[in-house]
């Protein structure tokens, strides 16, 4: 198969292969694309991804084959461009970049002005007529390679760059002259003599095949694997090499580069948002060394900055531009995050991929392009990851609070509020925040080097960098608050403090971010609740319309069943009874359930416990207002419940009225090896039946309650945790069944009432089809169902999973995403064997990959009626299952 694919010139773009991102990358792909509607592009290959596979399975080795198609698709750039690579009198000069089926913001390598050396130089500078800018490409070319191919400290570089400016007494690169570069181009030359044994590649040949190799080599740098990790983003795909004729941003003031968006994405506003620099290389832009001006008249004045836009400067570039971007948007039907240069007043198109955005613009986009006929609904639903609404279900700053703003010069570079400790370095970031601190990072700027650190932070803030700077792609993609580019912020790394404004502070002080406008402030500020209105609202509703799944919410207290219904749960799936054991107004009842020595005992404390669980569930009834709420009988060990400290169990015995040395004996009674195969679930329901009936009858009491107050009978669910075996169901359910028919005489009325089961052991999968005799439906606890299923215990994997999912393993953490290979079989079989006993079975899970879209996904080809999951993740089931139905 055909390894090279040319573009641009006069290539044919026809075989499919090479728009397949698979095969080509996302950029390779986009660059034919472009170059297939007619779009400027200059002119290039791309080497497949399938190439980079076999380089790194085969140890770095190319073959003949390749090395010929390369040198034609070489000789097809020479002829569109008219030169000839390693010419001495006027060369073709090639960037090499990487490019993944997905963007990896910054993870990978890239070298421009490949192709120059001490002869071509010449050239370049006498057919362009331009000294400076001919030096100026070399020693750019040098460096980069130096630091991206040959491996040498790029340190070393900038430091002497920095001594030829001083010597000089210059403050910026612009000041240099063609001989101040030519002199550090020598002094770079020396430098990588010394620092690697042998002088910079002469052969432009050498050059190229050592840049496609270390971008095939990056694909598993280091950062590129911390970067798949946290994306989830498989090893083995590889990326494809793109080498392209350069065209040059830096020729003089009618030359330019920049980045841009078709629309605004942090707020999604229709309307062309970008940043450029005049006389600059790409680098340059992302750097952010110098500060960009903006695209639009529009933005500037908005912005109030001085500087004057590319609408007024280069006009007739940019309405190129404007035409290319409203042609790219009509094409894709999706906003693009495009890169270009302009040479010599000729726009040029670097790259377009679909654009990051936030969750809001994400909405709003999608919302808005609807309305523009653009796109279907069923479009705009798949649009939006289910996973980033989670951005915008948390609070934001409270805007009455009172602040004490330290800046307010930042970019709002990542939208959302967040508060947390100064910190300075990403290492010491993800260590704090692995003890549950919420941390801020600070730094100058950041670099790929930061991932842990930015995804450990709660919120980003650095001193340099514009809006598509590294903090602000990256925390934009990773959902966290950033301010960018705040230049009022010093920081002094030797005593590990800083000055923001004119605030004195020091590492661990606690600083609030709003990412949203900018603005850094003092100590921590409060929030509020987000606006769930406006663009979400229609999302969803359109969601809504065209899911089959119900959407449940795992809630016990009234307050999150408020926050639940708020966000669409139709129905509470699962309320863990047991965690209203802890209330202080109860938890001395239920510790003296469990010390008593006998059942007389035991149903002495029980009567105390039943009025406030009668209370908990009359509130959650009133709460639901008719919809179905599944309650599940108390499932953990008991001991669970016990104190722990000294302290605590004199206190404990004191209260009960007990000897101390009696209390620790029947504490030391209830220890078990293995409480989560021990004495919980059911089984506390078999050996201690009071406790379930306690529990049953609070149930029904509150049932009758709120449903003689009027409004919508209330249907209890009761469900029955743990269960391996029909038997165990059947003695369960008899009690459940005469408890209620109790309540039912004592209040005089009756209502309609489920007793079902969890499936969450495999052998209960294995056997719900006898099991479904008893159930009137089955709710899948799929945390213990992994638990159980893989032998691995869910409160100790955190120390072994992660080298598994690095070492693919599992492809993810089982207990975030469903193992549907193994654990989905369970679930697909429980299922089958369910409905062909009772086909009207209701199927549901609760454990918490019904909150996962991946697992949402599963469970809807497997025909559940229901999802449950947290309440702030209600949402993103409501999408995540409407998209599963498309
Ligand atoms: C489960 O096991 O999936 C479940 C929902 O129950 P718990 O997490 O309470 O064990
Ligand atoms: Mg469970």
């Amino acid at each position: 198969t055909q390894s090279v694919y040319t573009f641009g010139g006069n290539a044919d773009h026809s075989d499919p292969r090479q728009k397949d991102k698979t095969i080509t990358g996302g950029k390779g792909a986009n660059l034919a694309e472009m170059a297939g509607i007619g779009l400027p592009v200059p002119p290039g290959f791309t080497i497949t991804t399938e190439e980079c596979v076999r380089y790194l399975a085969e140890g770095a080795d190319f073959s003949a084959d390749l090395r010929a198609e390369v040198a034609a698709a070489l000789a097809h750039i020479e002829k569109a461009v008219g030169k000839s690579f390693g010419d001495a009198a006027d060369p073709l000069l090639v960037s090499v970049r990487s490019g993944a089926r997905v963007s990896m913001p910054g993870m990978m390598d890239t070298v421009l002005n490949l192709g120059l050396n001490s002869e071509t130089v010449e050239g370049l500078a006498s057919a362009s007529g331009d000294d400076r800018f001919a030096w100026d490409s070399y020693r750019r070319f040098i460096q980069m390679y130096s630091d991206v191919v040959l491996g040498l400290d790029h340190g070393l570089f900038e430091e002497a760059l920095e001594i030829a400016k001083e010597d000089n007494g210059y403050f910026a690169d612009t000041e240099m002259t063609a001989d101040d570069w030519r002199k550090v181009v020598a002094e770079y030359t020396k430098i990588v003599e010394r620092e690697q044994g042998k002088p910079f590649p002469q052969d432009v040949n050498e050059q190229l095949w050592g840049a496609i190799a270390a971008v095939f080599d990056s694909w598993d740098s280091d950062r590129a694997k911390v970067y798949r990790r946290l994306n989830g983003i498989p090893g083995d795909w590889g990326t494809a090499v793109n080498v392209q004729a350069m065209v040059f941003g830096n020729m003089g003031e009618t030359s330019a580069t920049g980045v841009a968006f078709t629309r605004d994405p942090s707020t999604g506003e229709n309307a062309y948002y970008g940043e450029f620099l005049v006389n600059a290389q790409g680098e340059d832009v992302v750097a952010g060394i110098r500060t960009p001006q903006y695209l639009t008249k529009a933005a500037r004045e908005k912005a109030g900055a001085q500087s004057p836009s590319m609408e007024e400067i280069m006009p007739e570039a940019y309405g190129e531009l404007a035409r290319v971007f409203d042609l790219l948007e009509t094409h894709y039907k999706d906003m693009q995050d495009i890169e270009f240069t302009v040479q010599q007043g000729k726009l040029w198109m670097l790259q377009t991929r679909s654009g990051k955005r936030t969750a809001k613009a994400a909405l709003r986009m999608a919302v808005d392009m609807v309305d523009e006929g653009l796109i279907d609904e069923k479009t705009a639903i798949l649009r939006v990851d289910p996973m980033a609404l989670d951005q915008l279900l948390h609070p934001t700053l409270d805007p009455d609070a009172p602040r004490n703003v330290l800046s307010k010069i930042g970019l709002p570079a990542s939208p959302g509020a967040a508060s947390g400790q100064i910190v300075l370095d990403s290492d010491k970031a993800e260590k704090l925040a692995e003890h549950g601190i919420a941390v801020i990072l600070v730094r100058v700027e950041t670099s790929p080097e930061d991932i842990h650190g930015m995804h450990a932070a709660r919120g980003i803030l650095t001193a340099r960098g514009g809006m598509t700077s590294h903090a602000a792609v990256v925390a934009r993609g990773m959902g966290r608050a950033c301010v960018s580019g705040a230049s009022d912020v010093s920081i002094r790394l030797a005593d590990r403090t800083l000055r923001i404004g004119t605030t004195e502070l020091k590492e661990g002080d606690i600083i609030t971010l709003d990412g949203s406008t900018g603005e850094v402030m003092l100590g921590e500020v409060p929030t509020i609740e987000p606006e769930l209105a406006g663009d979400f609202g229609i999302l969803m509703e359109w969601a809504d319309k065209h899911r089959r799944m119900k959407v449940r919410t795992n809630a016990e207290t009234p307050a999150d069943c408020r926050t639940a219904r708020g966000f669409g749960a139709e129905g509470i799936g699962l309320c863990r009874t047991e965690h209203m054991f802890f209330d202080a107004d109860r938890i001395l009842h239920v510790r003296a359930m469990i010390l008593a020595d006998d059942e007389a005992g035991r149903r002495a404390a029980l009567q105390n416990l039943l009025p406030a669980q009668r209370a908990d569930f009359t509130e959650i009834f009133q709460t639901m207002a008719g919809l179905p709420c599944t309650i599940r009988l108390l499932d953990p060990p008991l001991h669970e419940f016990l104190p722990q400290g000294d302290a605590e169990f004199a206190d404990l015995a004191d209260k009960l009225g007990v000897g101390e040395d009696h209390l620790r004996r029947r504490a030391g009674e209830l220890h078990e090896f293995n409480p989560m195969l021990g004495h919980r679930g059911c089984r506390l329901g078999i050996t201690f039946p009071e406790i379930y009936e306690m529990q049953a009858r609070a149930i029904f009491e509150a049932a009758c309650d709120v449903t003689a107050e009027g409004g919508d009978p209330v249907v209890p669910e009761v469900m029955i945790p743990l269960v391996a075996t029909k038997r165990e169901l059947e003695i369960l359910r008899k009690l459940v069944d005469e408890v209620a028919a109790q309540v039912f005489a004592e209040k005089g009325r009756t209502l309609d009432y489920l007793v079902g089961t969890m499936i969450e052991l495999p052998r209960a999968a294995l056997m719900a089809g006898e099991i479904a005799e008893e159930a009137t439906f089955f709710s899948f606890g799929t945390n213990d169902l992994t638990q159980t299923t893989l032998g691995v215990s869910r409160d100790d994997a955190a120390r072994f999973l992660a080298p598994y999912v690095e070492k693919g393993i599992y492809a993810r953490d089982p207990f975030v995403s469903l193992d549907v290979d193994g654990v989905g079989q369970l679930v697909s079989l429980a299922v089958e064997r369910g409905r062909a006993t009772r086909p009207e079975i209701k199927l549901g899970i609760c454990g918490e990959h019904g909150g996962d879209p991946a697992s949402i996904a599963f469970c809807e080809e497997t025909g559940l009626d229901y999802v449950s999951a947290s309440p702030y993740r209600v949402p993103i089931a409501r999408l995540a299952a409407a998209q599963a139905a498309l």
